[in-house]
Parts: C-alpha cells; sequence; structure tokens
C-alpha cells in the first residue's frame, strides 16, 4: 500500500541533479524497488573510510532490514549509525549507433537514514522468519528451529524507509539527426535476473521432493 505519511519531496541530499525526470520519491517506487531484488548494498563510514557492503534486505512495511554475523564489522560499524543502503536491478542494456548514446535500463533507490540494531531475541527470531519466509513461503516452519546460539551469532538491523530516491531508466535508445543514418543495430538487449533449476545436495531423505515455493519462484 502506497504511503503518504513520509517525505515524498527529494530533500537537498535526496535530489536527482543529473536525470531528475527519472526520479521518484515516494514510498511506492523505493518499495517497488527494494521488493524486486534482494540484493543490496550498504555504506557507511569507518574513521572516513568509505566501506560499501553487499547484503540481502527484505522489507518489512516502512522498514528495511538486513543481518549477517554478530562479528561482522559492518553490522557492528552500521548499528547507530548514518548509511546508505542501495538497490540496484539492471533490466538491459541500451546500445545507440553512438559510443556516447550508449546507456542501461535500470531501476534503483537509495535510502538514506541511521541503522537500528534489533536487540529483543524474539523480535530478531520474527525478523529473520520474515526474511525466509519473504523469499520463501511456507520454508520456516519446515526447519530446525533456530537455537539461542545460532539467534545470538545473528545481528538484524533496520532501517525506516523515509528518506531516499528511486531512480529508473526504460526504453530505447535516444539516437537523434545524422545518427539514425548509421547503419548498426540499436536498440536494447533486455537483462533478467532468473534461478535455475534446483540441485539438491545428494544428502536428501528418501521421499523429499523439490519444495512448490522454488518450482515457482521468480524476482520481480
Ligand atoms: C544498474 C545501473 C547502472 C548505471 N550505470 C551508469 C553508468 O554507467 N554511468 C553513469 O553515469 N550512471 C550510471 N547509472 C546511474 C547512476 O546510478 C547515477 O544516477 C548517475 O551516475 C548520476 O550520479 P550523480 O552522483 O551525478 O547523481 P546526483 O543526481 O548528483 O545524485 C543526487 C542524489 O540523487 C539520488 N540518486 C542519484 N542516482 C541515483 C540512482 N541511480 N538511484 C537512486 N537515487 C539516485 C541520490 O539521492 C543522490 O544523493 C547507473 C545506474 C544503475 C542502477
Amino acid at each position: 500500500m502506497p504511503r503518504t505519511d513520509v517525505a515524498a519531496k527529494a530533500t537537498p541530499l535526496t535530489r536527482l541533479r543529473r536525470r531528475p525526470d527519472r526520479g521518484a520519491y515516494d514510498f511506492a517506487a523505493l518499495a517497488a524497488v527494494l521488493d524486486a531484488q534482494p540484493l543490496a548494498h550498504v555504506g557507511y563510514a569507518i574513521g572516513g573510510q568509505p566501506l560499501v557492503t553487499p547484503t540481502l534486505q527484505w522489507r518489512e512495511g516502512s522498514r528495511v532490514y538486513w543481518h549477517g554475523s554478530a562479528a561482522s564489522r559492518m553490522l557492528k560499524a552500521a548499528a547507530g549509525a548514518p548509511v546508505c543502503l542501495t538497490v540496484s536491478l539492471l533490466d538491459g542494456f541500451v546500445m545507440a549507433r553512438s559510443a556516447f548514446n550508449h546507456s542501461v535500463n535500470y531501476r534503483s533507490a537509495m535510502l538514506f537514514g541511521k541503522a537500528e540494531l534489533v536487540t529483543d531475541p524474539a523480535a530478531k527470531a520474527q525478523h529473520l522468519e520474515r526474511m525466509v519466509e519473504g523469499l520463501f513461503p511456507g520454508r520456516w516452519n519446515e526447519l530446525r528451529p533456530m537455537t539461542a546460539k545460532e539467534l545470538k551469532a545473528t545481528a538484524v538491523l533496520s532501517m525506516a524507509i523515509d528518506l531516499g530516491s528511486a531512480k529508473l531508466r526504460q526504453g530505447p535508445p535516444k539516437d537523434e539527426g545524422a545518427d539514425l543514418e548509421q547503419p548498426v543495430w540499436a536498440g536494447v538487449l533486455p537483462v533478467r535476473l532468473v534461478t535455475g533449476a534446483p540441485q539438491d545436495d545428494g544428502k536428501l531423505k528418501p521421499g523429499v521432493s523439490v519444495p512448490d515455493y522454488l518450482t515457482r519462484f521468480s524476482f520481480g
């Protein structure tokens, strides 16, 4: 559901200077990018050194979550600190009649805020369940329950989705004028993120088959 109680306007931090026509600042636009791609990059600074760590993200309502080892430098450094979390999808190579006009079709989001550590173990377990269920509905209850030790070894961070920008490019190349006379192929090579056929680990118990949620899996 689109939210109206978050900033839908650009701020000095989020206002796109390059191609502002491709930007959006509303919650629905940001959530649509997050929901289409679990891979995120979390940027933060340690002593002035920028670090950008790839990780998985998932959205719960108006917050974005990510997790990792409680010993992870990224999670320790990001907790309570300002972060920039990005998610991007490459949707196509845009091939023009000149090198200069080549581009890519994409959807991306940049979120800004302060990362908060989830400290309550029960809440942490619930968020991890949401992560698994968001990708593979029905799997959490098939699994051996998490132990207290595993839960302690896992850190979960979150951030409000209330300051950010989305940017999207779609469509063909933008050749004009004399360039259109060039005898060279131009158009879009679409790109999609796809999963392959499930490969079992060779240690399955008799009778265990590929779950439905794997055969239905697709990225947005
Ligand atoms: C898959 C992919 C490939 C790309 N390849 C190229 C490339 O090869 N060359 C290139 O120049 N650009 C590329 N871009 C676009 C790139 O991300 C930047 O938008 C662009 O380079 C402008 O950067 P800037 O710092 O001048 O942005 P500015 O417009 O100065 O940024 C100001 C603010 O706008 C917002 N913003 C900027 N870019 C984005 C974005 N992509 N998504 C969400 N919010 C944004 C941020 O809030 C930022 O703080 C690509 C984007 C994607 C997703």
